[in-house]
């Protein structure tokens, strides 16, 4: 039966890397984003596999009328929805500026898995994946971007201890400095990029497909007994033992 798969963020960037990926296969893929028209074109750029589910997923009222549209089983959930929020917030120094810049970064990265999960957990097959998108700044450092993405890491294990009598994995995929996304604006100086590449062991930047065949292999039936992990992809610019 064709597998139906939920990715959350799948307009642009990676998330859309990974739609295609499952749509190759000839699975039924949702796609989430706050920009509809984005989602309305990428989607028609895919083909009749890929519908579009405009929501914001931080709100959960978005979410449970999102829901409402979904199937009654689905069997990939992708929880990639999320960026630094700090690239679009003002850089000031009072109480309340530092409470709004993370709360919205832990809400972009942190709480739109949570919520998500929780709006269709109900309906995750056995055999079923969750794969949420961490990142290297987890390990690194990076503020409140960071902090959200260490704790999505962290969230992620009780997850995994939950949904495993359900045959469920749950995983997180953390990449290092992915090019050809949204990601950073347009606020990355070619000095930066070179940083970035240079702490690489393949001496070249991540592209999207990159992440998508990965979170494809910890979907597929070959990655069965691995389960609340962190997967880095990132050219060896961070290792682990
Ligand atoms: P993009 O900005 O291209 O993708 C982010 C996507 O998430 C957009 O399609 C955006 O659409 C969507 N999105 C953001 N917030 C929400 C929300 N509240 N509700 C619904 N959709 C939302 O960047 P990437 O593809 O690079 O990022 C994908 C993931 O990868 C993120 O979680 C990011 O943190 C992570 N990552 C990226 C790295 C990189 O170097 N590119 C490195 C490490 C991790 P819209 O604005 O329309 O809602």
């Amino acid at each position: 039966m064709d597998r139906i798969v939920l990715i959350t963020g799948g307009g642009t960037g990676i998330g859309y890397a990974v739609a295609a990926r499952f749509a190759t296969e000839g699975a039924t893929v949702y796609i989430t984003g706050r920009r509809k028209e984005i989602l309305d074109k990428r989607a028609a750029d895919l083909g009749d596999g890929v519908r579009t589910l405009p929501c914001d997923n931080t709100d959960p009222d978005q979410l449970i009328a999102a829901a409402a549209e979904l199937p009654d089983h689905i069997d990939v959930l992708v929880n990639n929805a999320g960026g630094n929020t700090d690239f679009d917030a003002p850089s000031e120094n009072g109480l309340h500026a530092v409470a709004s810049r993370w709360s919205t970064n832990l809400n972009a990265n942190l709480l739109s898995a949570v919520l998500t999960t929780h709006a269709v957990g109900d309906r995750l097959t056995s055999g079923g994946s969750v794969i949420h998108i961490g990142s290297i700044a987890a390990d690194q450092g990076a503020g409140s971007y960071g902090a959200a993405k260490a704790g999505l890491a962290s969230w992620n294990i009780d997850l995994a201890q939950e949904f495993g009598p359900r045959e469920i994995t749950c995983n997180v995929v953390a990449p290092g400095y992915i090019r050809d996304t949204e990601f950073f604006r347009d606020k990355l100086t070619a000095e930066r990029v070179d940083f970035l590449i240079d702490r690489t062991f393949t001496g070249r930047a991540g592209v999207p497909t990159d992440i998508a065949e990965t979170v494809y292999f910890l979907a597929s039936s070959g990655a069965r007994h691995i389960t609340g992990q962190v997967i880095n992809v990132n050219g060896g610019a961070h290792t682990v033992r």
